[in-house]
């Protein structure tokens, strides 16, 4: 949801994904620590933050270990 003229620029809005290449999951965290630093970046160039949102793409667990067994099964025997 947009909200117009949000007040406060410490409640922009905050999207961390992790995003799966192959299966497409897609998984939110949070993460304190990354948002403190974009706050202070964006600060220190006198840019007024409204939304963050960070996409991590790669493979999940599940996928990885599938990656794995199969490469596994390939170089093995
Ligand atoms: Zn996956």
């Amino acid at each position: 949801m947009l909200i117009w003229g949000a007040p406060m620029p410490t409640e922009a809005y905050k999207g961390y994904f992790l995003i799966c290449d192959e299966c497409h999951n897609v998984m939110e965290f949070d993460y304190q620590d990354i948002h403190a630093a974009l706050i202070a970046k964006a600060a220190k160039q006198g840019f007024e933050l409204r939304a963050e949102t960070i996409e991590l793409t790669g493979l999940c667990a599940d996928c990885k270990a599938k990656a794995t067994d199969a490469a596994a099964v390939g170089t093995s025997a």
